[in-house]
């Protein structure tokens, strides 16, 4: 081998250790990139209008407006199956149809057999069958109130067990009895609270506080990186922005329905949105709100307008018994507070003109 021919070698061996080297920074490089991108957790806040009312995105993730865009999707999907006020919904579909079979998605099939379900182990307290009867009332168009007779006849087509179910050769089928007509409005918005908490969990959230029309669902770890989030119960008052009491929780969802939204006042008599479905009446009483606290959003919704329609009393044994946790609050500002809830309560937290108490 010449002189000169050892050099190219040389040379050469050179350029390679040195073309791998390159190429082991850029990896090494490439992948620190990308672990700073995932470990960057980054806040966004957001508010959005959808089923008449504001939902609200607190996020904490690398990526937290892609996690709130596919959050926003699944409600956006969701408006569009169970809005029965728009054409185009399947629960429309299945009213305009009523007395027959409707072919539908299996989600608005499941989630029907779940309304039904809820409904029976409620008592009947919750029932997706009142659209007839919250139309005579004009909730959300003209509100007033009805006469005797014609909720006496509106009531003739209310009863959850008259729903049909069919399922055949991977079709689904729903049938509302003659003349219902299917108001999923108990819980459309925990139905979409469920596929929300799915989706922030799915894009690697590591904290996800989403509030949608007095439901709140918590997901991952507290914000900040605290161990828990801090929820207030909303001082049951139109309009109100403060918490008439603040819970510490670790995480799940909290439903709160109340009279203070969504009603209106004749001769001095306040009437609200929630209907009792043995009387076709908006339920009053003395309750003026009630949360339930559980894991799952469809159940927690449900519950809350069930326990509305019971009333005081009721609700009262139902948190007495730890057959449900929650706060419900009275017209002359009792806090009452489930025994399991001790503990998460901020007692500093009381809103002036409240009191708490616990029950049982
Ligand atoms: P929420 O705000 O979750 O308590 O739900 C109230 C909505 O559910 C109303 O606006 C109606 O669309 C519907 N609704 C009213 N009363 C009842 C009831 N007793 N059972 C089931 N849904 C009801
Ligand atoms: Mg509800």
């Amino acid at each position: 081998m010449t002189t000169e021919s050892r050099k190219d070698v040389v040379g050469l061996k050179i350029s390679h250790r040195k073309i791998i080297a390159a190429a082991a920074v850029a990896v090494v490089t490439a992948l620190c990139i990308m672990m700073f991108m995932l470990c960057r957790c980054r806040t966004y806040a957001t508010v959005q209008f959808h089923m008449d009312t504001f939902i609200s995105y607190y996020v904490e993730s690398s990526f937290p407006e892609k996690a709130v865009d596919a959050m926003d999707r699944e409600v956006r999907r969701c408006e569009q199956l169970f809005d029965r006020f728009s054409p185009e919904s399947e629960i429309t579909l299945i009213n305009a149809n009523a007395g027959n079979y409707t072919e539908v998605s299996e989600e608005t099939y499941r989630l029907i057999a779940e309304a039904v379900k809820l409904a029976e182990e409620n008592g009947g307290y919750f029932d997706p069958t009142l659209g007839a009867v919250s139309d005579l009332w004009g909730f959300g168009t003209d509100p007033r109130v009805p006469s005797e007779a014609e909720i006496g006849s509106a009531m003739e087509h209310v009863g959850y067990d008259r729903i049909g179910f069919m399922e055949k050769e991977g079709s689904f089928f729903v049938r509302a009895g003659e003349g219902q007509s299917i108001d999923l409005g108990g819980i459309a918005k925990g139905y979409a609270l469920r596929l929300i908490g799915e989706a922030a969990a799915e894009a690697g959230c590591r904290s996800a506080v989403i509030s949608f029309g007095g439901n709140v669902v918590l997901t991952g770890r507290g914000p900040d990186g605290r161990d828990v989030f801090s929820v207030g119960i909303r001082v049951p008052e139109e309009n109100a922005t403060s918490a008439a009491v603040v819970l510490n929780l670790g995480g799940g969802v909290v439903s709160t329905s109340g009279s203070y939204e969504r009603f209106f006042v004749e001769n001095g008599v306040r009437y609200c949105h929630i209907i009792d479905p043995f009387t076709g009446s908006c339920a009053a009483g003395d309750l003026v709100s009630v949360s339930v606290i559980c894991d799952d959003p469809v159940e927690a919704d449900c519950l809350s307008t069930a326990l509305f329609v019971r009333g005081l009393d009721g609700t009262l044994d139902a948190l007495a018994s730890g057959e449900v946790t929650g706060v419900a609050i009275d017209g002359s500002g009792a806090v009452y507070i489930s025994p399991d809830l001790t503990e998460a309560v901020d007692y500093d937290s009381v809103a002036q003109g409240y009191r708490l108490e616990v029950v049982g």
